[in-house]
Formats: structure tokens, C-alpha cells, sequence
């Protein structure tokens, strides 16, 4: 038995690490595991309880040092990196100062060029989680640590690069998303700048775990279909060593965090997110579990983008035309693949099993073709929102 599971690891040790050296334009990103590690472990501490209430102003705290640190400008009126965000309850007429309950808090660095400077790359990620409940502190370490990690780093990258971006970068820590998004939706109704000057728009939630916890390479990259140009920059930038892009199409899970307001407002928008897994939202959504690895390599991959984005030529422009597109079809066909070989180390359920390997067949008969229609993308979102469901 145990020279039969020794056999079994060295197969799996020697198949993942095969895996890592084929992939195509592995690069070493700037981003190091100890470099977000240390803002996850803070954010995600017993300390900060779940970041809710007045422990999310301690989290806020922490952002705006890590800000000032960095020697970025605040971002709002009056020289202050803090946006007092009002409740969302209906306020009597007669209450001339409604109750704060909660803070966003932003900075921005100047572009290098002085035409493109006046256009915005916003890195916005919610900081906030559920708090303390019933005696049990939900953490977040996942939701949304990891993100705010990238962001953070992602921010100090830029702001000691000797070579400026040529559009200007705008940094956002959004609180009270797990109350409805209520942290990005006041930003985008009472922004500090005209939203028209927003070109791109890029939040990550959730990007230091695995897609139901199975040990997947994968970063899912949602939006890219609405900004052609995100398309193309996207494969121009490939993916840090270790990491697999996988490119969807938002709608496969609708409004699932801060991009939504930019999305009403048709501002080009990217979502990162390494996807759900039995712990989220759950007390047992910790440091510990995190894969610190990706979440480096996820960052890395943000900057380079950000840097892409902010030199390039054009801006991205938003389109509602959304073609069907095949690069869809190879990254599910990827991913019902992964889950297979995945499910081998930590086995699928037969119904899991069932519903991946038709999608799989399905994505090989389209590919085989060589046309989508849509038609077949219809069934593909169906498919995949049941995958996802059936894997979380
Ligand atoms: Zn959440």
C-alpha cells in the first residue's frame, strides 16, 4: 500500500512538474510570496476580526500607511486618502449628518506623459469581510486578504519603478463589498474624478485558493470580452511561470463583486479571481490554506498588465458586441481537463464527473469544427455555470 502511493506521488510529482516547465512564456514575475504574505497575515489576523465595523477602519488604517509609505497622493478632496461612505439606509430628511459606516481609501500615481497622464487605470479590491459572528472570526484570508495584498504590492511596484506609466494609476481599497457592494457603488455615484476618464477598470476577489479546492494552476480573467483590446493585451503579457490564464466571459457568473458599478457604467473591466472552494465564507477561510505562490503570481501578472495598459497606444473602449469567441471553449476544455486529472488526487463525485466530461466532449466537438456559433456559447454558459456550481 505504501510503495503503491510512493509510486502514485512520484507519477503526480513528475506530471506537475513536467506541466510547469511546458507552459508557453512562463516568466518570473517581480512579485514575491513574502512580499504579500505579510499584508495577508495583518489583514487576515484574530486582531482584525473579520474586518467589519471598527475593525474595517483598522484595516483602512493599514492601507492608507501602506499608501503614504509608498509616497503615492491621495486620491480624495482635501489631500485625504479616505471616502467617508454614508449608510445605505434611508436617511430621514431631517438628518442633516448621515451615519458613516464605513471608508474607502484610495491614492493615485501621475502618469509620465503629459497628454495620457489625464486618463485612469483604476486597481480597486474590496478589504472588508463578515466580521465576527456567533463567537466564530471569519478572517477572510481568501476574501479578500489575497486581493488587497495584490493591490498593495502591485501599488509599491509602480511607485518605485524608475520608469513611470505613461497614463496615470488610481488605487482603491473598497470597504462594505459584502454588504451589497456598497463600498464601489458610492465611489462610482461620487467619484473624485470624471468617470469617463476611467479607461480600465481592475478588481480581483478571492485569487489565493483553487477552484474548488482542487489543485488547479488556474487564474480565471473575466471581462476581456467587453474591451477587445484587454484581448489582446492579455496574450501579448502571457502568464508568469506556474500560472495558467484561463479567459471567460463575465456573464458565465454575472455580478459577483466590485466590477458590477464600473460594468453598469460601461467602463472597460477586468475580474481576477482563482474561484470559489468549500471554505469561502466560512470561519475556516485562512492564512494557512493559501496558496501564497499564486497569489504572487496573480500579482505579477496584474502589474505587467497594468504596465501594458498604461503605455500603450490606445485606450481599451467597451463594446456590447460580444462575439463568440473559441479561445473560451479551449479554456473550459482546459479546465474540464484539470479537473480530471485533479479529480484523480481528490476524486469528483460521479455526478461532477458527469457533468465535466460532457462538457469536455462538447468543447472537443466544437473545437474539432472549428466554429462557435452562438448558439453553442448559449450552451456553454449553462454548462459551465452547472460546472461551477457542481465544483464549488
Ligand atoms: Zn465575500
Amino acid at each position: 500500500m505504501a510503495t503503491n502511493l510512493r509510486v502514485f506521488l512520484l507519477i503526480l510529482f513528475v506530471a506537475i512538474f513536467a506541466k510547469a516547465d511546458d507552459l508557453p512564456n512562463g516568466w518570473e514575475g517581480a512579485i514575491k510570496p513574502e512580499h504579500v504574505r505579510p499584508h495577508v497575515e495583518f489583514l487576515a489576523s484574530r486582531d482584525l476580526a473579520g474586518r467589519s465595523g471598527a475593525n474595517s477602519a483598522k484595516a483602512a488604517d493599514y492601507l492608507a500607511k501602506q499608501f503614504r509609505d509608498c509616497k503615492l497622493q491621495p486620491l480624495f478632496a482635501d489631500g485625504s486618502f479616505d471616502q467617508p461612505i454614508p449608510t445605505s439606509a434611508e436617511v430621514d430628511s431631517s438628518d442633516e449628518s448621515p451615519r458613516i459606516v464605513g471608508r474607502n481609501v484610495g491614492a493615485w500615481l501621475e502618469g509620465s506623459d503629459p497628454k495620457l497622464r489625464n486618463e485612469l487605470i483604476v486597481i480597486g479590491v474590496h478589504f472588508d469581510h463578515l466580521g465576527t459572528r456567533g463567537g466564530k472570526v471569519f478572517r477572510g484570508a481568501d476574501d479578500n486578504a489575497s486581493g488587497t495584498a495584490m493591490m498593495l504590492e502591485v501599488a509599491r511596484q509602480l511607485a518605485v519603478a524608475k520608469q513611470r506609466p505613461k497614463r496615470s494609476i488610481v488605487f482603491v481599497g473598497f470597504d462594505l463589498e459584502e454588504q451589497l457592494l456598497w463600498g464601489s457603488r458610492w465611489f462610482v455615484a461620487h467619484p473624485p474624478f470624471e468617470l469617463d476618464r476611467v479607461k480600465l477598470f481592475i478588481t480581483a476577489d478571492m485569487i489565493g485558493r483553487s477552484l474548488g479546492d482542487l489543485p488547479l494552476p488556474t487564474i480565471f480573467v473575466m471581462g476581456s470580452e467587453h474591451a477587445p483590446r484587454m484581448k489582446l493585451l492579455l496574450d501579448d503579457v502571457g502568464s508568469p511561470r506556474g500560472l495558467e490564464v484561463a479567459r471567460l466571459g463575465i456573464d458565465l457568473i454575472g455580478v459577483r463583486s466590485d466590477y458590477g458599478p464600473f460594468w453598469n457604467e460601461k467602463i472597460p473591466f477586468l475580474f481576477f479571481s482563482t474561484g470559489e472552494h468549500p471554505d469561502y465564507h466560512t470561519p475556516r477561510d485562512v492564512p494557512e490554506k493559501l496558496d501564497f505562490d499564486k497569489i504572487a503570481r496573480v500579482s505579477s501578472l496584474v502589474l505587467k498588465l497594468v504596465e501594458a495598459t498604461a503605455n500603450a497606444d490606445g485606450a481599451p473602449e467597451w463594446t456590447d458586441e460580444v462575439q463568440p469567441n473559441i479561445d473560451e471553449v479551449k479554456a473550459i476544455h482546459r479546465i474540464t481537463d484539470l479537473l480530471l486529472q485533479a479529480g484523480e488526487k481528490k476524486p469528483l463525485t460521479d455526478l461532477q464527473r458527469l457533468i465535466v466530461t460532457q462538457a469536455q466532449n462538447k468543447c472537443q466537438q466544437i473545437l474539432d469544427r472549428g466554429t462557435f456559433t452562438a448558439d453553442d456559447r448559449k450552451w456553454l454558459i449553462r454548462i459551465s455555470q452547472l460546472l461551477l456550481l457542481s465544483v464549488f
